[in-house]
């Protein structure tokens, strides 16, 4: 079968002789040439040098992703199953673990493979495909995780409605399903996840680290605000931690959600507030009555609209800061967290700067998080290490700074 040639135009060139693995539309002089999802094809300088050989699949402003760039590998069952091999070995440490069995087992082209995450629930595979060419490898990759692994079953993701939206489905693929609610353990922490109930499972791997720093060094005898709070998996660490925990989010089954989170770990829900409400509005009233907290967790989505409000967090962050540092006590804490891809460090820094001036207070930044390290980064790709967490510290009112 005859390949098909992308070529890359000269001013892109550099960037991919330098391995920059996603094929960008603009990149390309005959983006035009490629046909149907999951067709594997040869990218190629003007020149006719080789450059990689990827899979075509439509992921934002992403045409495909390049998968090898060796000239005699072809993207077939024993890449694939390489790959997940070479992801398996790295994360020996994790299935080790007695305390922690949920983690990222594979994370698209961090680990030479853009599109495809696995994530591992106690011997629970949750496969998330992030277009339809990538859906098109599907089987190869199942059949390479029962192969491999001690898998029980597997489920799938399908994220590539319009927008990158999550398509609607029974997930279950092979083998036994899961309990519902499957325990999964995270330093010690239970949390329940369901596997098969819509886009997301309660809860979100990428916060192990900073959850644990939540229980260990921040909760004890304190008063915790958490808003967009979910499931509650903050508090969970909070209360185990030692604090009284407020949790605010919109959607009103976040209340048996986190109150089945607590369960799960032996807290009692009586001695902690679960409110379903607007968290902006929240915000404003508890300012109001002048009420504080020693932590104020901000964990929005990037983009969310409610009834009352519509919040986007490259635009919106300082003044969520702003609201945040008026219920914050000082000497307290605000643990502010983004998962928006487009927002660099440099920016969320800039945004806390411009808050602290705005909120008249002054501002410390003790710790920064980014993506824990079972989600490999592929150092090609910065735009993967999606996730800014910073622990802020509210050090004075008035005298506007920020350290
Ligand atoms: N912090 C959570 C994850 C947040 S997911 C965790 O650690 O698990 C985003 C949550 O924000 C969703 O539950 C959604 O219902 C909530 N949300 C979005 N906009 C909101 C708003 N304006 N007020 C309150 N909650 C909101």
């Amino acid at each position: 079968m005859e390949e098909k040639i992308l070529r890359v135009s000269p001013s892109y060139e550099a960037q991919y002789r330098d391995g920059y693995p996603l094929v960008m539309e603009e990149a390309l002089t005959n983006p035009g040439a490629l046909k149907e999802e999951g067709e594997v094809f040869r990218l190629e300088t003007k020149g006719g040098d080789f450059l990689g050989r990827g899979y075509h699949g439509r992921q934002n402003k992403g045409l495909g992703w390049i998968v090898t760039t060796k000239e005699t590998e072809t993207i077939d069952e024993r890449l694939i199953q390489k790959r997940l091999i070479v992801a398996l070995g790295r994360r020996g440490h994790f299935f080790g673990q007695e305390e922690t069995n949920l983690f990222r087992l594979f994370n698209g082209e961090g680990d030479g493979f853009g599109g495809v995450l696995i994530d591992y629930y106690d011997r629970w595979y949750v496969i998330q495909f992030y277009s339809r060419g990538a859906y098109a490898f599907k089987d190869v990759f199942v059949e390479a995780i029962l192969q491999n692994t001690d898998a029980i079953g597997v489920y799938e993701k399908k994220r590539f409605s319009d927008g990158g939206a999550y398509v609607a489905d029974d997930d279950f693929v092979t083998g036994t399903p899961a309990p519902e609610p499957l325990p999964v353990k995270e330093n010690g922490m239970t949390f329940a996840s369901y596997l098969n109930d819509g886009a997301m499972t309660g809860i979100f791997l990428d916060q192990r680290d900073v959850r644990r720093k939540v229980r260990d060094e921040l909760a004890d005898g304190r008063n915790v605000l958490n808003t967009f709070s979910y499931t509650g998996a903050f508090s969970v660490a909070a209360a185990l931690g030692g604090a009284a925990t407020t949790n605010i989010d919109a959607a009103n089954r976040s209340r048996e959600k986190t109150i089945e989170q607590f369960r799960m770990n032996g807290v009692d829900p009586a001695a902690h507030d679960i409110i379903v409400d607007d968290v902006f509005q929240y915000l404003k009233r508890s300012a109001k009555r002048e009420k504080r907290w020693d932590l104020v967790i901000l964990d929005p989505p990037s983009f969310a609209r409610t009834k009352q409000t519509t919040f986007k967090a490259s635009k919106d962050y300082p003044s969520l800061l702003v609201s945040a540092a008026a219920v914050t006590e000082t000497g307290g804490y605000i643990l502010a967290s983004t998962n928006h891809g487009g927002m660099t460090h440099g920016r969320f820094r800039k945004f806390i700067k411009q808050a602290a001036a705005e909120a008249d207070c002054t501002f410390k930044v003790e710790s920064v998080w980014s993506v824990p390290e079972d989600v490999v980064q592929d150092d090609k790709y910065p735009e993967g290490s999606y996730l800014k967490v910073y622990l802020i510290k509210k050090i004075a009112e008035g005298g506007a700074s920020h350290e």
